[in-house]
């Protein structure tokens, strides 16, 4: 058991606690995390990234060896960097 999400409070995480392996941050996902999200974090965090354990069907790949969690991989579809947000590449202005 991963995540549990307490009404009022959020999302509990209790990080690595399946024999010693990493579990899927998704509330409800118990798999073994295959991979951790590469998203870098700003302001205080600046240098450091999100980290958050993922199991291979919740990861978002964006790139060789990087990954994001579902929170961030939100935040990438929207993110002005992400290739598919520049639907007119040729055009400068
Ligand atoms: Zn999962
Ligand atoms: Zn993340």
């Amino acid at each position: 058991m991963g995540c549990r999400i307490i009404p009022g409070v959020g999302i509990a995480c209790s990080r690595g606690t399946m024999g010693g392996k990493p579990v899927c941050c998704m509330p409800g996902c118990s798999r073994a995390a295959a991979h951790l999200c590469d998203w870098k974090l700003k302001g205080r965090k600046a240098g450091e990234t999100c980290s958050a354990p993922i199991c291979a069907s919740h990861a978002l790949e964006v790139g060789p060896e990087k990954h994001l969690c579902p929170a961030h991989a939100a935040a990438w579809a929207n993110h002005p960097s992400n290739p598919k947000n520049q639907t007119n590449p040729e055009t400068k202005t």
